[in-house]
């Protein structure tokens, strides 16, 4: 990235439930790379999915980011906050004829033989043309044209996703009137004024769906570091869903010392034993995303 330009990150973590091990590695290692480009670091709580969102889970997050000695810059962003703007922007795709309204739904996907892909069903474009009511149904954007999406991940290397034909038409906001994660991500990057994305390997394909979205509404493409996914015991991805538990805010500098070991940063021996304040600070002056394994320590 140019010398000249301010980095800004972002750590975007989901009210659903407390911190996990893994979402204290993505803020971290975001907070990281920010800061070791003298960036900012900036917070936003992704509760657009409101029906999933745990009642209180968004101050818990935030307290536990103060325990374990962050500093934010900046106001916080909340999604709830931002319907107005995802609106504007699924206006502006429906106007210019890449987005359109569909009335059907599972079922129907499942009775006509719609094919699975590597991120759910994949939709066959049936409403395309049909011109329904985006005020009463749910709305996906046409991926008629789009081939390949790709990028180079700064950890994983060349990513490329053929969304026509492995994801199709997806959805941009449900016939709830819930507006798709996809959409919000893109369009609050480039409100927030992002240019540096670090999150976990789970959303590796989705960065491709995102860079496709940025294509559509002229946004800019920030660039992506990817990190290694904390399986459990039995290898499976760690997550609120999976039930990950939540982080032990009794020992911060200990957790982050473990944080620094699964990024592969070097630690000092007795580190756990400073302030979390001044790991982070040790973190930030040692960090080198080159060392991070993408299968993970
Ligand atoms: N909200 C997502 C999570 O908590 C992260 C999304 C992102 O960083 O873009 O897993």
């Amino acid at each position: 990235m140019n010398k000249d330009v301010t980095i800004v990150g972002r750590f975007a973590p989901t009210p659903s439930g407390p911190l996990h091990f893994g979402s204290l590695v993505a803020a971290l290692a975001s907070y990281c790379q920010s800061k070791s480009q003298q960036g900012q670091w900036l917070l936003r709580i992704e509760d657009v999915d409101t029906p999933r969102v745990v009642e209180g889970s968004d101050r818990q997050i935030l307290q536990d980011l103060e325990t374990f000695g962050f500093e934010w810059d900046g106001e916080i962003l909340y999604q709830s906050e931002q319907f107005e703007y995802y609106q504007d922007s699924l206006s502006a795709l429906i106007e210019r004829g890449h987005s359109y309204a569909c009335e059907c739904s599972r079922r129907t996907l499942r009775n006509i033989g719609a094919k699975t892909g590597p991120m759910g069903q994949i939709y066959p474009g049936i409403c395309r043309h049909k011109n329904l009511d985006p005020t009463i149904h749910s709305v996906r954007v046409n991926t008629d044209a789009i081939t390949a999406s790709a990028f180079i991940d700064q950890v994983f290397g060349p990513i490329e996703l053929n969304i026509r034909d492995q994801v199709g038409d997806f959805v941009l906001r449900r016939a709830d009137g819930i507006y798709a994660y996809h959409l919000a991500v893109v369009v609050d990057d480039a409100q927030q004024g992002i240019n540096q994305i670090v999150r976990g390997a789970d959303l590796l394909q989705s960065t491709c769906l995102h860079i496709f979205l940025q294509t559509l509404l002229g946004l800019p493409e920030p660039e992506y570091l990817h990190l290694p996914l904390i399986k459990n015991m039995r290898g499976e991805k760690l997550s609120k869903q999976a039930g990950a538990t939540a982080v032990d805010t009794t020992q911060p500098s200990k957790l982050l010392v473990s944080a620094m070991h699964f990024l592969g940063q070097s630690t000092e021996p007795d580190m756990d034993q400073a302030s979390p304040e001044e790991v982070i600070r040790q973190a930030v002056k040692v960090w080198n995303p080159a060392s991070i394994d993408p299968a993970g320590k």
